[in-house]
Parts: C-alpha cells; sequence; structure tokens
C-alpha cells in the first residue's frame, strides 16, 4: 500500500514537472496523484494555457513573460 501511495506521489511529481511548462504546475500535480501514469499521460496531450503573442501572433503558453517566437515582452494576451 504504501508504495502505490509512492508511486502516485512521483507520478504527481512528474506530471507538475511536465505542467510546469504549460503554466498549469498545481492542476498536473494533482492529475498525476490522482490518475497515476494516464495523469501525466493528460498532461503530455494537454495544451495548458494558451494564447497568441500580441506581436508575432503564434500560439504560446500564458505562463511565459518573454514570446519564444519574436523574444519580445508579453505584457497581455488575446
Ligand atoms: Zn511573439
Amino acid at each position: 500500500m504504501e508504495i502505490l501511495v509512492l508511486v502516485l506521489v512521483i507520478c504527481g511529481i512528474i506530471a507538475s514537472s511536465l505542467g510546469s511548462r504549460k503554466g498549469i504546475a498545481t492542476s498536473s500535480f494533482f492529475l498525476g496523484l490522482i490518475l497515476g501514469p494516464l495523469g501525466i499521460f493528460l498532461v503530455y496531450l494537454s495544451k495548458g494555457k494558451t494564447g497568441k503573442c500580441p506581436y508575432c501572433n503564434k500560439l504560446i503558453f500564458q505562463s511565459l513573460k518573454i514570446c519564444p517566437h519574436c523574444e519580445k515582452e508579453i505584457t497581455s494576451i488575446k
């Protein structure tokens, strides 16, 4: 039983590190914690919170401060 809990916590940590790149670290952690490997898979598939860069109009993650495409500072996302 303890091993199962340990595995789920590890899954939560892996999921949250994946999700942090998409701006959904906290919810990703719980997905991994509850669903285990399936949660990691769901986070992996998730597009996260995305928006469009106001300068180059490309899809970026809302958590980013600087656009990875045009390297301009993001103040507001469309
Ligand atoms: Zn841009």
